[in-house]
C-alpha cells in the first residue's frame, strides 16, 4: 500500500509495461483515435524540421546566389525568376506553419480525448471494484488512500499522458530527426553540437533534482495542512466548545508561512534554471557559429545551411531542457498507475463462487452451525457457535459488549465468511447463493442510520431501486414517517443533509425503517435501533418496527432487556458463544446471566 516511485529506468519501463498490458483492452478500444494522433504527431515532427528550410533557400538561392560554395543542387528552383521564387518560399513558410499547427492540434486533441476516455473507463472499473472488495479489506484500508486512487492517481495518469508523455515523444523524435539532418549537412559541426548535449543534460538534471526536492517538501506540508484543516473543520463543535480557534489558527498560520517560503524557493530555483539554460544554449550557439562561419568562409557550408543548423540547435535543446521535468512526472505517473493496478488486482475475499446461483425467495429459517470466525490477526470472535431460528421467529441477541453479536449478524449478511462451520438459510449454506440475491432479502436498521445526501424519496428507494412512488409512500406510512415527511417544505423531495443532520434522530430512524420496509425482506436485522431516542420517538419507532417485522424472521441486537423480553427466543452471547438460550420466562427461571442482568436493569430503572 505504500507509495513507491520507480528508482531506475528498468523499474520504470517494467512498470510502464505492466500498465500498458493491464489496460490494453481499454487502450485498444481507442485504437483508431490513437493511430490518427500518432500519425499526426509524425507529420508534425517532419513539418517542424522543414520550418527553417524556406529561409535557407531564400539565403542560398536569392540573397547569396553568387556565393561560390558546393551546395545542395536543387535544379527545380532555377526555373523560377527571383521574385516568384521569393513569393513561393514566403508562402511555403506560412503553409508549413499552418500545417504544423493543425497536425499538432490533431495529435494533442486526439491524444487528450483518447486518454480521457481510457481513464474514465478505468476509473469506473476501479470505483466498482473498490465497492466490491470485502469489509475485511475496507477495515484495513484508509478511506483517504482509496479516494486518492480514484481521483488523484487517475487524474495524474491522464494529465501526464497529455502534458508530459506526448511532448516527450514529439520532442525526442524531433531531436533525433534534427541530429540526423545536422550530420548530413556537416558532420564536424554536428559533432560539436552533440558534444554539448551531455553537459547540458547534467546541469539541468541536477537543478531539476533540487527543485523536485523542495517541491516535494512543499506538497507534503500542504497535505498535512489540508488534513489539519479537515480535522479542525470536521470537529468544529469541539473546537469552538473548547475555544481552540486561536491556537489552531496559530499552528495553521505557521505552516502556511512555511509552505509559502518553500513555494517562493521553488519559483526562484525554476527562474535560476531557466537562466542557466539560456546561457548554455547561447554558449552552444556561439561555438557552432564560430566554427560554422569559418566553414562558410572556406566554402564547405552555405549560409543557409548554417541558418538551419542554428535554428535546429535551439529547437533540439528545448526537449533536453524539459527532459528531467518530464521524466520526473512520468515516473510519478507510473507509480500512480501501479497503485491503481495493485488495487484492481485485489480479489474480494467474499465473492460469488463459480457455482453460486440466485437465491429463491427465503422462508426465513436461519442456522449457525459450528461457526468459528476471527478478524484478521485476532483471536476467535465467534467460537464454534451454533443456533437455529425458525421462519418468522423474533430473536433477541443480548450480552455484554464485545460478545460477538454484531459479528454474528455480519456473517448472516455475508460481509465476512466464517473460517469454520457455516451459516445456512433454509438449509443451504450462504456461499451457495449469489451475494446480491442474498443481501436483497435481508433488511437492516442500525443504531445510527446513515442517510445519503439525496431526497427522502431516494433515500427510501435505496432499499429497492425499482420501487414506485406509491410503494415509497406505503413504506413511509408503515414506518410512521409519512406525516412528518409531508410536513416538510418539499415533502418527499426534501434533500436531507450529509448524514441526515437536518432531521431528528427519531425521524432518521423512521426513514431507515421505511427503507428497510420497502424491501419486504423475509429476514430483518435490527441493531439497537431505539438507543438514544426520547420516549415519544422511541414509541413511534418501536411501533414502526413491530409492523416491519410482523412476518419476517427478526434478529434484534439490544442492551435494553425490556425490548428483548417479548422475543420468541433470547440468545445470551459471551466470548463468541451462546451461553444461554430460551424465552424470557425460561431464562429468568434459569437464574443465571440473563436473569442477573435483567434484575440489575430493573433496579436501575426503578431507582
Ligand atoms: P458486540 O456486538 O457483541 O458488542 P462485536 O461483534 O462488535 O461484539 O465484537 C466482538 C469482538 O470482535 C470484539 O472484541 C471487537 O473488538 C472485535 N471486532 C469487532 N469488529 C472488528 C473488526 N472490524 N476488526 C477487528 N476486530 C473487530
Amino acid at each position: 500500500m505504500k507509495k513507491k516511485r520507480p528508482k531506475n529506468l528498468n523499474e520504470g519501463i517494467s512498470g510502464l509495461n505492466r500498465i500498458v498490458k493491464h489496460f490494453l483492452p481499454q487502450i485498444r478500444q481507442q485504437g483508431g483515435l490513437l493511430t490518427i494522433s500518432f500519425l499526426a504527431l509524425l507529420a508534425e515532427t517532419g513539418l517542424h524540421m522543414l520550418e527553417p528550410w524556406p529561409l535557407k533557400f531564400i539565403f542560398d538561392e536569392i540573397i547569396f546566389k553568387g556565393f561560390k560554395v558546393e551546395r545542395l543542387e536543387v535544379p527545380f528552383l532555377d526555373n523560377f525568376n527571383v521574385i516568384t521564387l521569393l513569393t513561393l518560399l514566403a508562402v511555403a513558410l506560412v503553409i508549413i506553419a499552418l500545417l504544423r499547427g493543425s497536425m499538432a492540434y490533431v495529435s494533442t486533441a486526439g491524444m487528450a480525448v483518447a486518454a480521457t476516455k481510457i481513464l474514465s473507463e478505468i476509473r469506473a472499473n476501479l470505483y466498482s471494484h473498490i465497492q466490491s472488495l470485502s469489509l475485511s479489506f475496507h477495515n484495513k484500508a484508509k478511506t483517504g488512500d482509496l479516494i486518492t486512487r480514484v481521483t488523484y492517481d487517475i487524474e495524474r495518469l491522464r494529465e501526464v499522458t497529455v502534458v508530459a508523455a506526448l511532448p516527450l515523444i514529439t520532442n525526442t523524435l524531433t531531436m533525433v530527426g534534427m541530429l540526423g539532418v545536422m550530420m548530413w549537412l556537416n558532420m564536424q559541426l554536428a559533432l560539436i553540437a552533440v558534444a554539448i548535449f551531455p553537459i547540458f543534460l547534467m546541469t539541468t538534471a541536477t537543478m531539476s533534482k533540487r527543485i523536485h526536492k523542495v517541491a516535494t517538501k512543499q506538497r507534503q506540508r500542504e497535505g498535512v495542512m489540508a488534513a489539519n484543516a479537515a480535522e479542525a473543520i470536521g470537529a468544529i463543535k469541539v473546537v469552538q466548545a473548547l475555544s481552540l480557534q486561536s491556537r489552531l489558527q496559530k499552528t495553521f498560520a505557521k505552516q502556511n508561512q512555511k509552505s509559502l517560503n518553500e513555494s517562493a524557493q521553488t519559483q526562484k530555483l525554476r527562474a535560476g534554471q531557466e537562466r542557466t539554460v539560456e546561457v548554455l544554449v547561447a554558449i552552444a550557439t556561439s561555438i557552432v557559429l564560430w566554427r560554422g562561419v569559418q566553414l562558410v568562409m572556406v566554402g564547405t557550408l552555405t549560409p543557409g545551411d548554417l541558418l538551419v543548423f542554428i535554428t535546429y540547435l535551439k529547437v533540439a535543446f528545448k526537449p533536453m531542457r524539459q527532459l528531467a521535468k518530464y521524466t520526473g512526472q512520468i515516473a510519478k505517473a507510473i507509480a500512480s498507475g501501479e497503485r491503481i493496478i495493485d488495487l484492481l488486482e485485489r480479489v474480494p475475499e467474499v465473492r460469488d463462487s463459480k457455482w453460486a446461483y440466485p437465491a429463491p425467495p427465503f422462508r426465513g429459517m436461519v442456522e449457525f452451525s459450528g461457526v468459528s470466525f476471527a478478524y484478521e490477526n485476532q483471536n476467535n470472535t465467534l467460537n464454534n457457535l451454533s443456533l437455529t431460528v425458525l421462519p418468522g421467529q423474533k430473536v433477541a441477541l443480548v450480552g455484554a459488549s464485545g460478545g460477538g453479536k454484531s459479528t454474528l449478524v455480519s456473517l448472516l449478511l455475508r460481509l465476512y465468511d466464517p473460517q469454520q462451520g457455516g451459516v445456512l438459510i433454509d438449509g443451504h449454506d450462504l456461499r451457495e447463493y449469489t451475494l446480491d440475491s442474498l443481501r436483497k432479502q435481508i433488511s437492516i436498521v442500525l443504531q445510527e442510520s446513515i442517510l445519503f445526501a439525496a431526497s427522502i424519496k431516494d433515500n427510501i428507494a435505496y432499499g429497492c431501486v425499482e420501487a414506485t412512488d406509491k410503494e415509497i409512500e406505503m413504506a413511509a406510512r408503515l414506518a410512521n414517517a409519512h406525516d412528518f415527511i409531508m410536513a416538510l417544505p418539499e415533502g418527499y423531495d426534501t434533500v436531507v443533509g450529509e448524514r441526515g443532520s437536518t432531521l431528528s434522530g427519531g425521524q432518521r430512524q423512521r426513514i431507515a425503517i421505511a427503507r428497510a420496509a420497502i424491501r419486504n425482506a423475509p429476514i430483518v436485522i435490527l441493531d439497537e435501533p431505539t438507543v438514544g431516542l426520547d420516549n415519544h420517538s422511541e414509541r413511534l419507532v418501536t411501533d414502526a418496527l413491530d409492523r416491519l417485522t410482523q412476518t419476517s424472521t427478526t434478529f434484534l441486537i439490544t442492551h435494553d432487556l425490556r425490548t428483548a423480553k417479548n422475543a420468541d427466543q433470547i440468545f445470551y452471547l459471551e466470548g463468541g458463544q451462546v451461553l444461554e438460550q430460551g424465552t424470557h420466562e425460561q431464562l429468568m427461571k434459569l437464574g443465571k446471566h440473563y436473569a442477573t442482568l435483567y434484575r440489575l436493569q430493573q433496579t436501575v430503572q426503578v431507582s
